[in-house]
């Protein structure tokens, strides 16, 4: 009988990833405008509506920047606005991301702190105001947190990180990465005490790469007036001159028109049902890994069930399978594309997005996929793991 070996994949690729993610077609078709001058009246109303709109999903009533960049820029940009030559910043670890983030943050001339953390399980919380507390000359003056560690597929409760601030009585700023929380669960920057908020187009907002932001607080805007760090692009003062109050070179006009449609869909839905479908999604794959998990499959990586992100699971593999491999044969076999794992997780890992434009149909053919794939890959596990997640997805229909 013939195999599926050399086939040419055909059908619309399956996109798993966790980010960047699916857009929809109303986005894809809203960014495929003609070109226009950026100051043009009709275009400067589209972006005024989007930086309102960007704002209603941050939850601000503050300041927003914003770059041609992916989320790289808008990390440099909050670090290089906020602070000075010689600075500590206070990294919570969390995964792949947060050291990233730290590695950025030692090249622009900063001082990294950490409070290290298992990647499984996640920062404590006491960890945190103790290193707050034993910062006696308030050396640190930001503490930065990952919302969502993309790597890991763990939630870190940033209004915890907020908290611990306060009772340590500690000054610092609080700077959230929200580039793959944001419009996929709850995040509220001006609520939580979020002193920079970063963001970026591709994941949640269901937009091509490419745009990514800071919402600042107001108490940001002080400490941006004494930051020494160098920057021109990224200088916010710089920004607040132009029109647009962001970009100081030419404006992406056709990541605004897809914005400006991908808001729509967002506040269409609600964005508490945003997160509602997110949630209930996360949760399909989630029952579904932990079927599979039976008879040494793969496990959920994170472990600590009051952090299971709603946006990612990131699925460990048993002792002596790799996850490329088994990537491998859902991309060339059956086209469907999963993330890998980062850093010291690659061939450890591998992720499963859930977040954006998704449904059940997309979820449930990605989990069946998965499983499909294991059997061919030979990898262990339990088999009718989907099934957990259909009775999972009917009781909650
Ligand atoms: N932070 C998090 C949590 C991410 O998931 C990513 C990318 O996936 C980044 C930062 C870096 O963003 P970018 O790849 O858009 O530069």
């Amino acid at each position: 009988m013939a195999t599926t070996a050399n086939r040419k994949p055909r059908g619309r690729q399956f996109f798993a990833n966790p980010g960047p993610t699916n857009i929809p077609d109303s986005v894809l078709l809203a960014c495929a405008h003609q070109t226009m001058d950026f100051n043009d009246p009709a275009f400067i109303e589209v972006y005024d509506a989007c930086v309102a709109g960007l704002k209603r999903v941050l939850k601000t009533r503050q300041h927003l920047f914003m770059y041609t960049g992916s989320g790289h820029a808008a990390w440099e940009a909050s670090l290089v606005n906020l602070l000075s030559p010689g600075d500590a910043v206070l990294i919570l670890e969390s995964g792949y991301f947060s050291e990233s983030w730290a590695r950025m943050a030692k090249d622009l001339g900063l001082e990294v702190r950490t409070v290290a953390a298992d990647w499984r399980r996640g920062v404590d919380m006491a960890a945190v105001r103790t290193a707050l507390a034993a910062d006696a000359k308030r050396a640190i003056k930001a503490v930065c947190v990952v919302h969502n560690e993309t790597a890991t597929g763990m939630m870190i409760p940033v209004q915890e990180v907020r908290a611990a601030m306060d009772a340590a009585g500690h000054p610092a700023l609080l700077l959230a990465d929200t580039i793959s929380s944001l419009g996929s669960f709850d995040f509220r920057m001006d609520e939580w005490g979020v002193d920079a908020a970063v963001g970026g187009s591709q994941k949640g907002l269901m937009l091509p790469t490419g745009m990514s932001f800071t919402g600042v607080s107001e108490k940001a805007m002080a400490a941006h007036a004494n930051a020494r760090l160098p920057k021109h692009y990224f200088n916010w003062t710089n920004m607040l001159a132009r029109r647009h109050r962001s970009f100081v070179g030419t404006v992406p006009i056709a990541l605004f028109y897809g914005l400006q449609e991908s808001l729509r869909l967002l506040e269409e839905e609600g964005l508490e049902m945003v997160f509602a479908r997110h949630a209930r999604l996360g949760e399909a794959v989630r029952r579904c890994v932990a079927h599979w998990s039976g008879n040494n499959g793969p496990q959920l990586f994170c472990l600590n069930p009051a952090r299971y992100s709603d946006s990612v699971t990131a699925l460990l593999m048993p002792e002596g399978h790799d996850a490329d491999a088994l990537r491998t044969v859902a991309l060339q076999r059956f086209n469907l594309s999963l993330g890998g794992g980062l850093g010291p997780l690659m061939g450890k890992v591998f992720r499963i997005g859930h977040l954006g434009d998704l449904n059940e149909p997309m979820i449930l053919g990605t989990l069946s996929t998965v499983e499909l794939s294991m059997k061919v890959a030979g990898v262990p596990h339990t088999p009718g793991g989907v099934e957990a997640a259909i009775a999972w997805l009917a009781e909650t229909a």
